[in-house]
């Protein structure tokens, strides 16, 4: 059976043929990313705007490398949920169109389902039930997976999610956007010792809070700068420039993503405690990270616990495992029709 995906729910476009929910015919990614770097994150407007402007040709690219037709197609798995408005929408309307126009059935899905079903696109025996641990730009989520349609949410950030706090940081040291390649880098030549930073407490203690990390990590940068006066031109008023060592810069990177490591660990292994399971699979653009991967390992290798990561391209925003996710839930007789939103 071949499914195609389609995935709008941020910045990226992405569509994506997959056959019978395991077998990746194509994934084209194309990235508005470039065009958000000078405002430091994503802009909606002109995120929906390119997705608008590119849906078709990726659409058709994906087709095209599959060496498949839309006549081939048995279903339409498109994001329908969480993401932003605008974006959202371009996805599933031109899902809509191809559905009403080629006679194909249509089903939207979840984003950060699909994140956890990445997982399943490149390991072969995962067994259920699992705990999911979802970390990325917009969202940091523990599930409790029984199967694909009975996922029971188990806790969330009450505030910034992990990638975003990555992003926030990368801000306050100067580093660029995205941040958290950038300071997983800087972070390799710093000291994760050197800074006791903390993540705060939640009531729930499966809930996840990085805003308060992130304050602490600009008050400690603002102290720790040192502040030159830049003389101007006559016309020009003179400017005050804030400069941070480097070694101190990769030391906060360090510290900083150290102690998120460390919380995302300690909550995910309390829930595969209390859910009685010693499976436990990661996903989202955070995934990504090596220090993060190396330190889930390292904490379970002495247990039964068994951690499941996509690869790398998988952890970010795609459409292959919009398509898996959707085989998955249309084998179960789940479906949608035009009247998605
Ligand atoms: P997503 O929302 O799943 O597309 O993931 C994007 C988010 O993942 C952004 O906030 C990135 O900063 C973050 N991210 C991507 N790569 C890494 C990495 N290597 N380390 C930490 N965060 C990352
Ligand atoms: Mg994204």
């Amino acid at each position: 059976m071949y499914v195609l995906g389609i995935e709008t729910s941020c910045d990226e476009t992405g569509a994506s043929v997959v056959e019978d929910g395991r077998r990746i015919l194509s994934n084209v990614v194309s990235s508005s990313l470039n065009f958000h770097k000078k405002y430091g994150g994503v802009v909606p407007e002109i995120a929906s705007r390119m997705q608008l402007e590119t849906i078709t040709a990726v659409t058709e690219g994906a087709l095209k490398e599959a060496r498949v037709f839309l006549k081939d197609i048995d279903l339409i798995s498109v994001t329908s949920k969480p993401g932003l408005p605008g974006s959202l929408l371009v996805g599933i309307s031109f899902a809509k169109a191809i559905s009403l126009a080629q006679d194909i059935p249509l089903l939207g899905v979840d984003h950060t389902h699909s994140h956890i079903y990445a997982n399943f696109l490149n390991h072969k025996n995962i067994r259920l039930p699992f705990v999911a641990l979802i970390v990325s730009g917009g969202h940091t989520s523990l599930f409790y997976v029984q199967d694909f349609n009975r996922i029971q949410p188990l806790g969330q950030t009450q505030d910034d999610a992990c990638g975003e706090a990555f992003d926030k940081v990368a801000k306050i040291l100067r580093l660029g956007y995205p941040g958290g390649p950038l300071i997983e880098k800087l972070a390799r030549r710093g000291n994760n010792k050197r800074i006791k930073f903390r993540c705060s407490g939640t009531v729930k203690p499966l809930n996840f809070s990085f805003s308060g990390i992130k304050t602490a990590v600009l008050y400690y940068t603002q102290l720790h700068s040192k502040v030159h006066s830049v003389k101007q031109s006559a016309e020009k008023a003179d400017y005050r420039l804030s400069t941070i060592d480097y070694r101190l810069k990769s030391d906060i990177a360090a510290s900083f993503q150290e102690t998120v490591i460390d919380t995302l660990i300690k909550k995910s292994l309390l829930a595969c405690k209390l859910k009685k399971t010693n499976r436990l699979l990661i996903g989202g653009g955070v995934a990504a990270n090596n220090r993060l991967r190396e330190k889930f390992f390292l904490e379970t290798k002495n247990s039964s616990l068994k951690c499941y990561f996509p690869v790398k391209d998988l952890c970010l925003d795609n459409a292959a495992m919009v398509a898996g996710l959707g085989y998955r839930l249309f084998k179960r007789g789940i479906s949608s029709n035009l009247n998605l939103t």
